[in-house]
């Protein structure tokens, strides 16, 4: 075929499928529930629903819930959305806190089998028995570690039914914290289980006061749902050991074997520099934030930021649902995605390698409109009635994107107002008082003659000829003035001045200082051809979340937009700006 190779078929997903070369595969993506999902949970998706889809197996949603502290409702819906949105299916949607009751028998069962005992050291003692706060030191037990198994078992059945409050007891697994040879953090004595007060959580509601770790929860899931391969990024490789140890504790895993029980696997992460991907730091931008300063006179001093974008799918952020409605295609998404491939080393990119390939993608994709951002009017002082005709105009003049658009041309046009000039100059090919421009798709060249400005010295108005046979330098876009809609269009640059805004200081406020003045630039007054009718004609002004039925474009000259789905209305459209034609954006 002509497909070119896919990222499953070489390389680091292979080499995982030949580990495991089971004839049901069976893989799943569990984000926790307490965040909209970013640029690099696309990945996390490409990977786990691409690598089922590939192998003919089924991916499972799985709502990590085990932390009710942090979760909310619009998360759920939200992830699942930009699940379809991309175009995939869950096999399953299933939650870990469905296994609660599950993991908490095989809870009990670990301590009955002497590997798990219930502690109540402090935090800080728990890091001096693993080492000190390098974890370099001597490591040592304490005598929790040793009590019967039925003081655990009853002290377990405590904890559950409400006798500690949080942070009073943990059961914690046995593994190799007393082994001087055992070098991973990871094998010294996790908690498999804590308490948490007073929070209900949206689906267990408050049946539980104990809530299972990650460390705990993650690999019964994954054996639960009977996965083949469990694919992380690299952060988890530490803990593949301990993910196989509970397994085998459990019998659910056979040591040094594959053949039962799922297989870790750990990929690289995808993280976009320029931006920041943190839910905390993007809570400060969409929410806003006060910050308490600390003066040498012992005085508190309070500085309150106000939000910096309007909400979590603000167009200028690298959540899944911004780069969404900022227009970029699912598709194009998951190509880049693709073509970064997949190893077990960090992709770090920069905003611009994802728009070069975002803008490879939509050329070939998009049909072309005409706008102008700030509009001029131009009267054409000759122009017949009988000049004033319908043009039929390519959606793409390279004939790339099939079909045709009627544009009206008439006496009265708008076009840009950095494309005039009240002063001509030889190095400049635009319009200019005796100067002639081209007007893209029009019979003839146009010569302005005269203008005129208002008090402020704006020009209001430019005067115009027809200029036949003549051989113009340049063609810029324009609008019909009758038949053009008037749009807000809203362009985006880089949120901070600084390349690398996870080094700003996020503790004390300072990072807002650093925030971009020009980050949105917004064209009330832009115009845009009437064809936009026609590419809206029988779509909704708002598709729903999981659908890709954006109305997107080239703006000739200008740059690529899509009609906002949150803020237009049927009298005012708003456009946002996708990426621009070319590389050279300045901030
Ligand atoms: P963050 O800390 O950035 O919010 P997370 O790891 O807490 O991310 P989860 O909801 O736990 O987010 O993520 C679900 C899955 O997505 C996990 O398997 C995780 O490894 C993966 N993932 C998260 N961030 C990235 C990334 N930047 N690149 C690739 N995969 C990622
Ligand atoms: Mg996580
Ligand atoms: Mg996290």
């Amino acid at each position: 075929s002509n497909e070119p190779t896919s990222i499953f078929a070489e390389g680091w997903l292979k080499r995982t499928y030949e580990e495991k070369p089971v004839k049901n595969v069976r893989t799943r993506f569990p984000p926790e529930p307490n965040g909209f999902l970013h640029i690099g949970h696309c990945k996390a998706i490409a990977v786990n629903f691409g690598f089922a889809k590939h192998h003919n197996g089924v991916c499972f949603l799985r709502y990590d819930d085990t932390n009710p502290e942090k979760e909310e409702e619009i998360y759920f819906t939200s992830i699942l959305d930009i699940i379809k949105w991309l175009g995939f299916e869950p096999y399953q949607v299933t939650y870990s806190s469905d296994s609660f009751d599950r993991l908490y028998g095989l809870a009990e069962e670990l301590i009955l089998k002497d590997k798990a005992y219930v502690c109540h050291c402090s935090r800080e003692e728990v890091n001096r028995q693993r080492g000190g706060p390098d974890n370099r030191g001597p490591r040592y037990a304490c005598d929790h570690r040793t009590r019967p198994i039925e003081e655990s078992i009853a002290e377990f059945r405590a904890m559950r039914d409400g006798k500690y409050r949080a942070g009073e007891a943990y059961l914690r697994m046995k593994q190799s914290l007393t082994d001087p040879n055992e070098g991973n953090p990871q094998m010294w004595d996790l908690p498999a289980y804590r308490v948490i007060e007073n929070n209900y959580h949206h689906r267990t509601g408050d049946q539980w006061r104990i809530y299972p770790t990650y460390d705990f929860t993650h690999c019964l899931c994954d054996a639960f749902e009977e996965i083949s391969h469990s694919m992380c990024t690299t952060e988890f490789q530490q803990s593949r050991v301990s993910y196989d140890w509970l397994l085998q504790q459990l019998d659910m895993k056979i040591p040094n074997s594959e053949e039962k029980g799922p297989m870790q696997r750990e990929y690289g992460r995808l993280n976009v520099g320029g931006t920041i991907l943190s839910k905390r730091r993007i809570l400060m931008l969409v929410e806003g934030t006060t910050v308490e300063k600390k003066n040498a006179d012992g005085t508190v001093e309070k500085k309150v930021i106000p939000p910096s974008v309007r909400s979590w799918d603000d167009p200028r952020l690298y959540t899944l649902v911004a780069l969404r409605r900022r227009g970029i295609p699912a598709k194009a998404l998951l190509k880049f995605v693709e073509e970064l491939g997949v190893t077990d080393a960090l992709t770090e990119i920069q905003p611009f390698r994802l728009e070069s390939s975002i803008r490879k993608y939509l050329e070939r994709t998009v049909p072309r409109q005409m706008l102008v951002l700030d509009p001029v009017k131009v009267v054409l002082e000759d122009v017949t009635p009988e000049e004033e005709q319908e043009l039929t105009v390519p959606y793409d003049p390279k004939g790339a994107i099939p079909g045709e658009r009627k544009v009206k041309f008439s006496k009265e046009i708008y076009i840009d107002r950095s494309d005039f000039r009240e002063e001509d100059s030889p190095e400049y090919f635009r319009l200019a008082p005796n100067k002639i421009v081209g007007l893209y798709n029009t019979p003839f060249p146009i010569r302005a003659t005269s203008f005129s400005k208002d008090e402020n010295g704006r020009v209001t108005e430019i005067r115009a000829v027809k200029a036949p046979g003549e051989k113009p330098k340049t063609y810029i876009q324009w609008v019909d003035a009758a038949t053009g809609i008037p749009v807000t269009a809203r362009q985006y640059n880089s949120l901070f001045k600084t390349d690398s805004p996870n080094t700003l200081d996020w503790k004390t406020g300072g990072w807002a200082d650093d925030l971009n003045p020009n980050s949105e630039v917004v064209f009330e007054n832009a115009l845009i051809e009437r064809g936009l009718k026609d590419l809206l004609k029988d779509r909704s002004l708002h598709p729903t979340g999981s659908s890709d039925d954006l109305v997107r474009f080239q703006a000739l000259r200008t740059a690529y937009f899509c009609v906002d789905v949150v803020d237009s209305t049927e009298d005012k459209i708003v456009l946002n700006q996708i990426v621009t034609l070319r590389e050279d954006k300045a901030k």
